[in-house]
């Protein structure tokens, strides 16, 4: 960047509300966090400390968008799903891809200022490790930038630089833990927790740093422990009559993973927590009961993290039905008052709205089919659940899925439309518990501990998909945009009165924010699974996105997500910038690919290894990325058309899977597999691709 650019820059941001020291370094305080009316930057997750994802710009609006085009691109070839929210400061754009590279680029030309490469393929060589390579960004605070790795490391990086400041380690090396959130930065500390509820016994918990120092400030756990170590806190003490049975022993669960919002008004962090560890609470907690804190959120104190409220949304959780999802602040004119509302919707299909002062329960309604509860209580603030919803009968159809009718897909608040704009996801699940047994059942580290099964169910509605426009106040849905495929990226919404939202077909699309009709669409030849950002420089105001299908439904699911074609490194990854009147041409993406099974000539499958293979690819997280069935649906190679696992390329197979020759591209090392369980493993890729060639 030019010197009298950047001199501009410093002026115009000097203009606005961000504090600079004498050396021209931005100071990020709480109160440039807090601050609505900057429209230069995006300076937190959720734009502000509110959450809300709301711009004040108006440049771009309902009837200039029609003139939105590609102001620039940045392609991105070794990256693989981009969830993340880009951060914009002084003119420099800061994101996170794969593998938990840091990027820095020019906000107006995407011109790649510099790149932090924090090595997890290093950190994690030769182990197991839980979890997923995808980030969803990073926090700003004083004059650091906050990065969180895979591998549960928390970095400040300079902002100018993008040099390691101080690193620390949030958990153990080793531990079936992982992070893929963004860091939250709020009076001089980082928080963060992990992510790692269904890899072993997990017990959740967030710690909160000194940003200068990187010296441990706070650590809050979600669930208590063993009674005999005593108890961290009163709260914990308080949690633990929740439980019954010997909880600690299969962990607890509650991980945080996501879902972090710092209160400036009312001074307070709120903590959005995890579903049980493991799923099934008869496991879990055998005598039932509430089992605090899962599923809740939870006030406390930002400064000490002592425990100030908490609301529960599923008590006694059984469904992966967490609460991590967002938590967004407004203001809200409720029966003729002002209420200082939280918003949140869960898992669980139910919008809260609560009182932020004490967290009390004020309304609490259905946003998509749920059939677990018939309502929740207004009175007790708890939910009424029908019969069977336990699966007490062995197998449940239960809708939603434990993907949730609601993600970690952001919501957006529009306070000039009063709407919430909610990507939605309308799945059921098929739980059977027919097969585990509560005197025999033990998690192990780095295996999948959901103890129940659980397969996709019958279809709740004719599309997977929808972005809603959810009213908190009237307590209904105002318009609906249903969509075919499932898993929209997180919306924005700006006094343009627009709301941007990237679908996994691919097409970027903006809305009329009061009526939900489509006004502009972009085709970015790859799904979008990230949210939009918007800013303002020089007078230009930019749309920007990370264009690059990810997470756990292109990771998990199989089938669905393979039949878009967003195949493993065929499509590029990019981040793209739009701008009124501009006209920039992005290459075009190579057509959707379907990796062809590859069918071994001679091969007979060994239908007993097959099986313990199919069972081996469960237990051991391979469908983590790999794809339910050994289909893969774009975060890894699709397994049946991979050469590496036909009978001459053996021992490449064995190296991958046991030593871990492909740590550099996020695949862990397996080292205690037994050559039968490697031959298991292959045997079971072969009898799925056999099976897909002969069209079954
Ligand atoms: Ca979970």
């Amino acid at each position: 960047m030019g010197t009298l650019k950047r001199f501009l820059l410093v002026v115009v941001a000097t203009l606005g509300s961000i504090a600079m020291a004498a050396d021209g370094v931005p100071r990020i305080t709480d109160r440039e966090i807090a601050d609505v009316s900057n429209t230069a930057d995006w300076l937190a997750y959720g734009r502000n400390h509110n959450e809300q994802r709301f711009s004040p710009l108006t440049d771009i609006d309902t009837k200039s968008v029609s003139d939105l085009g590609v102001s620039w691109y940045l392609d991105l070839p070794n990256d693989v799903g981009l969830v993340a929210t880009p951060l914009v400061l002084d003119g420099v754009l800061y994101f996170t891809g794969t593998m938990n590279v840091v990027r820095a680029v020019d906000a107006t030309s995407g011109e790649l200022l510099w790149e932090y490469d924090p090595r997890v393929a290093d950190e994690i060589r030769g182990r197991k490790q839980a979890g997923m390579v995808h980030n969803r960004g990073l926090a700003i605070y004083g004059d650091k930038l906050f990065a969180a790795t895979w591998d549960g490391r928390l970095l400040a990086l300079s902002l100018d630089q993008g040099e390691l400041i101080w690193s620390t380690r949030t958990f153990d090396l080793g531990e079936p833990l992982y992070i893929t959130g963004a860091p939250k930065a709020f009076k001089g500390k980082v928080l963060i927790g992990n992510g790692g509820t269904e890899n072993g016994a997990a017990r959740g918990f967030v710690s909160a740093y000194d940003a200068e120092t990187g010296d441990l400030a706070w650590r809050f756990h979600i669930v208590p422990g063993n009674p005999a170590d005593g108890f961290e806190n009163a709260a914990m003490e308080m949690a633990a009559e929740t439980w019954t049975g010997k909880w600690w022993e299969q962990g607890g669960g509650g991980n945080a993973w996501h879902g972090f919002t710092y209160d400036e008004e009312l001074d307070a962090i709120y903590i959005g927590t995890g579903n049980g560890s493991p799923w099934n609470q008869k496991m879990r907690s055998p005598g039932g009961g509430d089992n605090l804190f899962l599923c809740s959120i939870v006030a406390l104190d930002p400064d000490t993290g002592e425990y100030l409220w908490h609301y529960q949304t599923t008590p006694g959780e059984t469904w992966d039905y967490n609460s991590n999802m967002d938590i967004v602040l407004a203001d809200l004119e409720i029966d003729g008052e002002t209420v200082k509302a939280l918003l949140h919707a869960p898992k669980n299909g139910f919008f809260y709205v609560i009182d932020r002062t004490d967290g009390r329960l004020i309304s609490a309604d259905a946003f998509a089919d749920v059939n677990w509860a018939t309502h929740v209580d207004l009175e007790t603030g708890r939910p009424v659940e029908r019969e069977g919803a336990r699966y007490e009968d062995g197998r449940e159809v239960i809708t939603p899925s434990p993907l949730g009718a609601h993600s970690w897909h952001a919501m957006s608040y529009n306070p000039g439309t009063g709407l919430v704009y909610l990507p939605t996801l309308h799945l059921s699940t098929d739980f059977d518990d027919t097969t585990f047994e509560e005197e025999t059942y033990k998690p192990a580290p780095f295996e999948l501990n959901t103890a129940v099964g659980f397969l996709m169910g019958p279809q709740p509605r004719d599309y997977q998909g929808e972005l809603q426009a959810w009213d908190p106040v009237e307590k209904r849905q105002v318009w609906s945009v249903p969509q075919a495929e499932p898993w929209g990226s997180g919306t924005l919404t700006t006094a343009g009165n627009l709301v941007f939202q990237g679908e996994t077909s691919g097409w970027f699309k903006a809305y009329d924010a009061k009526t939900g009709d489509e006004l502009w669409s972009f085709d970015t030849g790859l799904g979008i699974s990230a949210p939009p950002i918007t800013y303002r420089i020089d007078g230009v105001q930019y749309v920007a996105v990370l264009v690059g299908f990810g997470g756990a439904y292109a990771a998990r699911m199989g089938e669905g997500p393979e039949a878009h074609g967003w195949a493993y490194g065929v499509h590029k990854r990019r981040l793209i910038a739009f701008a009124l009147g501009a006209e920039s041409e992005v290459p075009t993406q190579p057509p959707p690919y379907f990796p062809e099974p590859i069918v071994e000539a001679d091969f007979e499958v060994d239908e007993e290894l097959a099986l313990e293979g199919e069972e081996l690819y469960l237990v051991k997280m391979c469908i983590g990325c790999h794809g339910g069935e050994a289909i893969a649906g774009g975060m890894a190679p699709d397994l049946r058309a991979s050469a590496m696992t036909l009978s001459e390329t053996e021992p490449v197979f064995r190296s991958i899977v046991r030593d871990g020759a492909r740590v550099s591209r996020a695949m862990p090392a397996f080292p205690d597999l037994t050559d039968r369980q490697l031959e298991a493993l292959r045997q079971y890729i072969r009898r799925q691709a056999h099976a897909a060639a002969m069209g079954d």
